[in-house]
């Protein structure tokens, strides 16, 4: 009863990783000095999962960005633009660009906050290892045994590279990644000669994309993978390592291969458990590798439950191996850094050492009986953290009333000039707004300092938009921190970490809080701010919120009950916020939901049942307003797709989303789509620093009024300003409300 996990946070205890990485950029340390730190966070993780007793310890699992660059770069599938430039700078460009060299794409990995290269392949990629002596995971597992580690490397397998991979821009109409599968497999089998070469005995190689939906052609596939790389005659054995779900039919071609090990995530796919019996196992050749703890969340595991599930598996396959149910790349690194928070929370709660404890347990538990872990496991939590008044309030709303139709409440609404103006939230952080809040939390100035100047942001802001002429304004939210975080430190319910980072992409590093209890607001948490913009101005201010589900998916989110559960307590909090900017005379609110599609499971299956949740948590928030009180929404992205349907049925007054990138097609989309609300694509891109021309905004508008009626349109950049320079955001408003009264003057 052996015991691994399959990946491990990189960043370090202290974010060394990013320290290293940033000064490199700046030139403040070379490449040998940036190999040293790293090296050093290597070893860490090799020595501290061997003295904690894992078996099988995993190896090039560290990244200097991202694995899926990594195994890019493994495979030299290097774009042409970057040929010019070598190693690390090469590397670097890749994922952030260099002098007249756009980056790849970034994009989210599965459904998580991680974000990975995309592989960008062509008719004309040719795979290639590389200085095979120097590949990364040769490297990096011969690192490790030189201190004693026999590792498993990890790789991402040939499949889901390739299904994670796009067509490059210079690829032909009907090219697909999938098509260079052959070649891809003969380079794969040349590594996998090279690892057995350099003395490895096993090689992990993740599918996770088999955890999502897969067409009987992406099958065909897995089976032509996995019989060439099996059929290798000098390979190290091979684990094929899936997680983040159920893997459905996926299932009987692995159990078919000739893999030796093939892993399963029985937490986010309990299902596989009943998958596996029905196909009678993996049989007495194969190892299972039972991901029985969670990888992706931060809770303790219940140990009995685990040990349970682990019996259960007992006789499917040969030999089972306890593991993480995915990488641990998704958790913080370690809670014994925690010391502000609860400790009714803390006994509650496991980062990634934690999980590896527990992974060790549930393995001598298996090996030598309950009782030899009899008195770690640890006694059932009391029932704790349980707001008696929330849920029978939330018992009694039930669903939410419907708003009236949005024909008849529109006439109720703000009386504004055709194609209103406005933006969408945030106006630019500048150092004096970043540093006042800095020294607050620093406490170099106190409350009424940090207030003041606060206040004074919001008397700039306001003072701008009213020179540039916008209908609608926003107070610029110059006190938050973030969007989620800042309602989530309002909020009873939600925990933060002090050293709680997890990679979301690069050196960017997030610390999401802990959604742990039932939650509750205090008291009001932005009315303060909104009514005193509103106080500085005769325009409306709209109000600002983060809607409930974008609150759950930037945050750890409690198990112990449904998600819809949550998403309704969140609502309720939002639902009182609401109430109170509106009795306090706030006309407009928009609810920011840029997660909602974020959150859409993996599975076609799965997406009614969440889309049901998210929309009613959305409308239990909102539908308690008053018809004249507008109801907006915002979200980042234009391609809706799986969505689209859930749109409409938020039943906001007005959406805006982020168009400005793909003209338009988005609006006839909707318009299919039964949506009858007004909307406000975004007219120009805040995510580069250029200024778009009057003209080419009000040619953005009258395409938007080919698929649009005038009277349901609405003149938006296509995101928060936040990022963003005065020196930019300026002129390109003023071109936008130019753009926007000549469509009006002559629509
Ligand atoms: N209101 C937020 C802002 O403007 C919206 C952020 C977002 O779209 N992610 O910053
Ligand atoms: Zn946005």
């Amino acid at each position: 009863m052996n015991t691994t996990v399959l990946g491990h946070p990189r960043i370090g205890g202290r974010r060394e990783l990013k320290r290293a990485t940033e000064a490199y950029w700046a030139g403040r340390i070379d490449a040998d000095e940036l190999h040293r730190v790293t090296a050093g966070l290597r070893q860490e993780t090799w020595r501290s999962l061997t003295e904690a007793g894992i078996g099988l310890v995993p190896s090039n699992t560290f990244s200097l960005y991202d694995h899926m660059l990594d195994m890019s770069v493994l495979l030299d599938a290097v774009p042409d633009r970057f040929r010019r430039l070598e190693g690390l700078d090469a590397y670097f460009a890749m994922a952030r660009g260099a002098e007249g060299v756009a980056p790849m794409e970034m994009t989210k990995w599965f459904d998580t906050n991680y974000h990975y290269i995309v592989p960008e392949l062509g008719p004309d990629t040719r795979f290639r290892i590389d200085d095979p002596s120097n590949a990364k995971p040769i490297a990096e597992y011969r690192e490790a045994l030189e201190l004693g580690v026999r590792t498993r490397p990890v790789l991402v397998g040939p499949l889901s590279y390739l299904l994670l991979s796009k067509p490059a821009a210079d690829a032909p109409e009907g090219f697909a990644p999938l098509d260079l599968l052959g070649p891809l497999l003969e380079t794969y089998a040349e590594l996998l000669e090279r690892l057995s070469g350099a003395g490895v005995q096993w090689v992990q190689l993740d599918e996770p994309a088999l955890a999502a939906d897969r067409t009987d052609e992406e099958l065909a596939a897995l089976r032509t993978a996995y019989e060439r790389l099996g059929d290798l005659p000098t390979r190290p054995r091979l684990l094929v390592a899936t997680y983040f779900g159920e893997i459905g039919d996926a299932l009987p071609v692995l159990a078919a291969s000739r893999a030796e090990a093939i892993g399963l995530d029985f937490v986010a796919g309990p299902g596989n458990r009943n998958a596996l019996g029905a196909i009678g196992g993996l049989g007495p050749d194969k190892t299972l590798v039972a991901g029985v703890v969670d990888g992706r969340n931060v809770w303790r595991t219940d140990l009995n439950a685990a040990m349970a599930t682990c019996a259960s598996l007992l006789g499917l396959s040969g030999e089972l191996v306890v593991s993480t149910s995915c990488s641990l790349l998704h958790v913080p690194l370690d809670l014994a850094a925690e010391t502000d928070l609860d400790p009714r929370l803390t006994a509650r709660l496991a980062f990634a050492r934690q999980k590896v404890d527990e992974v060790v347990l549930i393995g001598k538990a298996l090996r030598e009986g309950r009782d030899a872990i009899a008195d770690r496991i640890p006694p059932a939590s009391p029932e704790g953290f349980v707001d008696a008044r929330v849920r029978a309030r939330l018992d009694s709303l039930g669903p939410g009333a419907p708003r009236r139709d949005y024909a008849e409440r529109r006439d109720a609404q703000l009386d504004l000039p055709l194609l209103p103006t406005t933006t969408i939230g945030s106006f630019p952080q500048t150092d004096e707004v970043r540093r006042a809040r800095a020294d607050h939390r620093a406490g170099r100035i106190d409350d009424t300092a940090y207030e003041a100047a606060m206040r004074a942001e919001v008397d700039r802001v306001i003072a701008l938009q009213e020179d540039i002429g916008l209908d609608v304004l926003v107070h610029g939210e110059p006190e938050r921190n973030d969007m989620v975080q800042y309602f989530a430190e309002r909020l009873y319910g939600y925990a933060h970490t002090t050293h709680g980072w997890v990679q979301s992409y690069g050196s960017r590093y997030v610390r999401p809080p802990i959604l742990f209890g039932d939650v509750a607001r205090p008291e009001p948490m932005t009315v303060e701010w909104t009514t005193y913009a509103q106080s500085r101005t005769t325009k409306p201010v709209k109000g600002m919120l983060t809607g409930p589900v974008t609150m759950l998916a930037w945050s750890f989110v409690r198990d112990d009950q449904p998600l819809a559960d949550t998403a309704r307590q969140v609502a309720l909090a939002l639902r009182d916020e609401i109430h109170d900017l509106e009795q306090a005379g706030i006309r407009v609110i928009q609810v920011d939901e840029p997660a909602l599609r974020e959150l859409l499971p993996l599975r076609r299956a799965d997406h009614a049942a969440y889309l049901d949740w998210a929309v009613a948590a959305f409308r239990l928030a909102t539908c308690g307003v008053a018809e004249s009180t507008q109801i907006h929404t915002h979200m980042c992205y234009s391609e809706f797709g799986d969505i689209i349907d859930a749109i409409g049925a938020l039943d906001a007054d007005v959406t805006s989303v982020e168009a400005a990138r793909s003209r338009m097609e988005l609006l006839t989309d909707l318009d299919k789509a039964g949506y009858r609300q007004s909307i406000g694509p975004g007219v120009y891109d805040i995510h580069s620093p250029r200024v778009p021309s009057v003209e080419e905004m009000e040619r953005a508008l009258r395409h938007a009024l080919d698929a649009v009626d005038a009277d349901r349109l609405w003149v938006n950049p296509d995101c928060g300003l936040k990022t963003r320079g005065y020196a930019e955001v300026e002129p390109a408003l003023r071109n936008m409300v130019t753009a926007a009264r000549r469509v009006r003057a002559e629509p």
